[in-house]
C-alpha cells in the first residue's frame, strides 16, 4: 500500500503515520524528518536546507524529490510506504507520479487531514510546552512566528495538491479535529476497502487453500463411509424383518 498524508503543520500526520506503520507494516517517509537528519549530520543537503527550514520556507523541489527517489528505491520501501510532508508542491506531485510510473507502481490514496488553522497554532504551542516539560529538544521552526510562515507556505504551495489529487479521484478527507483514535478509525474505514499488504494477502490465500483441503478431505471421508451407511441401513432392515419373522413364528 502506498499512501500520502496531506495536511498543514500540526494536523497530526506524524501521529497517524506511526499508527499506519504499526498496523500495515509500511515504512514512514517523512521528508521533514529526513531533512532534519541531514541538517544534524551536516550533509551537503542539510547545509543547504538548514536556513530555509529555520525560516519556515520550502526546500527546493529538486532536493526533496531526490531524497524521496533514493528512499523509495530501498528494499524496505517495497512493502509500501506512507509519505508524510511530501509532496508539498504540485511539481513535487508530478515528479512523484513520474517516479512511481517508472517503477510500475501506483498510489493507493491520498488522505487529507482537515483542520482548523486557528486551532493548529494552539496545538503546536501545546506540543512545544509538552516537549519542554519532558526535557526534549524543540524544533527550531516550532515557534509562533515561523509557524505562521509554514502555514502560509502550506496555503500557497501545498493546499493546491488537494485539487490535484481530487481531480484524479484519489483524495479522501478526514476530520483532523476529531480525537486521535477517531481520526485513526476514519482512516481505517477509508482503507477498509483497499487491498491488504502482500504478506496479509498471502496469509489469507493460505487459509483459503487450507479450508479447501479440509473440505475436500471431509467429502472424501463421506464418500468412503457412504457404502457402510447403506450396509448399516440394510442391516437394520434385515434385523427388523428378522424380528417380524420371529414374531410371526
Ligand atoms: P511540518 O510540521 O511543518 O509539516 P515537516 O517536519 O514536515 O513539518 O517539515 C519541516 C520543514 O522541512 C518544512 O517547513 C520545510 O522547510 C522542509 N520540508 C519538509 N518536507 C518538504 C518538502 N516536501 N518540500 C520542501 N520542503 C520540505
Amino acid at each position: 500500500m502506498r499512501l500520502i498524508l496531506l495536511g498543514p503543520p500540526g494536523a497530526g500526520k506524524g501521529t497517524q503515520a506511526q499508527r499506519l506503520v504499526a498496523k500495515h507494516g509500511l515504512v514512514h517517509l517523512s521528508t521533514g524528518d529526513m531533512l532534519r537528519a541531514a541538517v544534524a549530520a551536516g550533509t551537503p543537503v542539510g547545509l543547504r536546507a538548514k536556513s530555509i527550514m529555520e525560516a519556515g520556507q520550502l526546500v527546493p523541489d529538486e532536493v526533496v524529490v531526490q531524497i524521496i527517489a533514493d528512499r523509495i528505491a530501498q528494499p524496505d520501501a517495497k512493502r509500501g510506504f506512507i509519505l508524510d510532508g511530501f509532496p508539498r508542491t504540485v511539481p513535487q506531485a508530478e515528479a512523484l507520479d513520474r517516479l512511481l510510473a517508472e517503477r510500475g507502481l501506483k498510489l493507493d490514496g491520498v488522505i487529507q487531514l482537515k483542520v482548523d488553522e486557528g486551532i493548529l497554532i494552539r496545538r503546536i504551542e501545546k506540543r512545544v510546552a509538552q516537549m519542554m516539560a519532558n526535557g526534549e529538544k524543540i524544533r527550531s521552526d516550532d515557534n509562533p512566528e515561523v509557524l505562521r510562515g509554514r502555514l502560509e507556505a502550506y496555503r500557497a504551495q501545498t493546499a493546491p495538491l488537494a485539487g490535484y489529487y481530487d481531480g484524479k479521484g484519489m483524495l479522501k478527507a478526514v476530520d483532523g479535529m476529531a480525537p486521535i483514535d477517531a481520526v485513526t478509525g476514519a482512516i481505517d474505514r477509508i482503507l477498509g476497502g483497499r487491498k491488504a499488504t502482500k504478506p496479509a494477502r498471502r496469509k489469507r490465500a493460505k487459509a483459503r487453500r487450507a479450508a479447501h483441503r479440509t473440505r475436500a478431505r471431509s467429502r472424501k471421508r463421506a464418500r468412503k463411509s457412504a457404502p457402510k451407511a447403506r450396509k448399516n441401513r440394510a442391516g437394520k432392515a434385515k434385523s427388523r424383518t428378522r424380528r417380524r419373522l420371529t414374531k410371526a413364528r
